[in-house]
């Protein structure tokens, strides 16, 4: 038997599942590559656009946009309604933009939606590293999720997550290797105003990115001068 090299991308448009893409491409071939993208009612509908054009510049076989757009009826979340602000209450865990199930969800839309094109290999962005808390971004959950999507459909899936121990810094330094820095950088949007590139600067999303960005080009100025810490 032939080995199956496929996998699926689940897309948003942001750095992270931007790089994630970029490697897999890299690594099994843009015709081995497919991507899924869900409109969820998020702030900025601007999300879905980017990630055509991103699944476009890369040349993936195949792009599908699901459309989730009952999820904000079911779940009360700053990213989902426009009228909240985003903020991370003292002593939070997590800021108000954590919308309850998502990765659970999206992995299991991704795994159904797999299963019908005969794709084992799933890839999905997240990270337990830089986060601000978010349950669903932890491998422990990971893990299980993948184990529970097998049992429920019999089928051997693998959940692939790149960047499960890396940092913001790191994921740029990845982005980089793949000589994917610049286009990570100025085409992706992770800014929870809707601001493509290095965002609006204020968010918490823009801080995180930015902090990451700048440590990471820091560290690579260090290390083309020559000097050794
Ligand atoms: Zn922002």
């Amino acid at each position: 038997m032939m080995r199956n090299d496929r996998a699926l991308v689940i897309l948003s448009g942001g750095q992270d599942s931007t790089t994630c893409l970029a490697q897999a491409v890299q690594m099994r071939g843009a015709a081995a590559v497919s991507c899924i993208t869900f409109q969820y009612g998020q702030r900025h509908a601007r999300e879905v656009a980017v990630a055509r054009a991103v699944a476009e510049h890369f040349g993936v076989s195949e792009h599908r946009v699901i459309d989730l757009a009952w999820y904000s009826q079911i779940t009360n979340n700053a990213l989902l309604d426009p009228a909240t602000e985003i903020h991370q209450a003292e002593g939070a865990a997590c800021p108000n933009t954590v919308v309850d199930g998502r990765n659970m969800l999206f992995l299991l839309v991704a795994a159904i939606y797999a299963k019908s094109r005969d794709i084992r290999d799933l890839i999905i962005g997240v990270s337990e590293t830089d986060y601000s808390g978010y349950p669903d971004c932890r491998d422990v959950f990971v893990k299980s999720c993948n184990e529970t999507l097998n049992l429920a459909m019999d089928y051997p899936f693998r959940v692939l997550t790149p960047l499960m121990g890396l940092t913001k810094e790191e994921t740029w330094a990845l982005a980089d290797s793949l000589g994917v820095l610049e286009y990570v950088a100025e085409h992706t949007l992770t800014c929870y105003n809707g601001v493509i590139g290095a965002g609006c600067g204020v968010c918490p999303s823009c801080e995180l990115r930015r902090r990451g960005y700048e440590a990471y080009r820091m560290c690579r100025k260090r290390e083309e001068s020559g000097f050794r810490i």
